[in-house]
C-alpha cells in the first residue's frame, strides 16, 4: 500500500538500529531489544562516518538516553557539562 508523506521522505538509516530514521527503534530500546551498547559506543566514537542527518538523529537519541557511566570520573565530567548546560 502507498503511504503519502507530507514531509520529505527521509531515506537515511539510523546507524544504531539500522531502521529508517523515521522508524528508528532506539527510543523504545530496553529489554525486548538486543543490547546495543557496543554499537552505540562505536557510532558515537566515529560520528564522522555518518551523514549530517544521521548525526543529528544520534544527537537526538543521546538527549533521550541520558547515558551515565560506571566510572565516577566520567560521571563527574558529565555532571560538570550538564551544570554548565543548565545555566
Ligand atoms: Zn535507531
Amino acid at each position: 500500500m502507498f503511504r503519502l508523506f507530507k514531509k520529505k521522505i527521509n531515506t537515511e538509516h539510523c546507524p544504531i538500529c539500522e531502521y529508517n530514521i523515521n522508524e528508528c527503534q532506539c527510543l523504545f530500546g530496553g529489554n525486548c531489544h538486543p543490547d546495543r551498547s557496543k554499537r552505540i559506543a562505536v557510532v558515537t566514537d566515529h560520528l564522522y562516518l555518518f551523514s549530517k542527518e544521521q548525526v543529528q538523529h544520534v544527537l537526538k537519541l543521546q538527549k533521550y538516553w541520558c547515558i551515565s557511566y560506571d566510572d565516577d570520573e566520567k560521571n563527574n565530567i558529565l555532571n560538570e557539562f550538564m551544570d554548565k548546560n543548565k545555566r
